[in-house]
């Protein structure tokens, strides 16, 4: 059974800002101001991450927290 870590590395997923499919699951490190400031819907966190469904690299944007 996996135990939940509580790191700081927190996982969440990624979203393609163009056609809004759910493309990837990442890690960041919560202790990182910057992206936890944006993580948290402060900012649009933009990821340049190719996308299945547009079949090229798009903005992405966090989803939401897995936890
Ligand atoms: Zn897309």
């Amino acid at each position: 059974m996996a135990k939940k870590k509580k790191g700081p590395r927190q996982a969440v997923g990624l979203k393609c800002s163009v056609c809004g499919a759910f493309g990837y699951v990442t890690e960041y490190n919560k202790n990182n101001e910057l992206l936890k400031k944006q993580a948290d819907g402060k900012g649009s966190f933009p990821l340049n991450k190719y996308c299945d469904v547009c079949r090229k690299h798009t903005l992405h944007t966090v989803a939401k927290k897995l936890k």
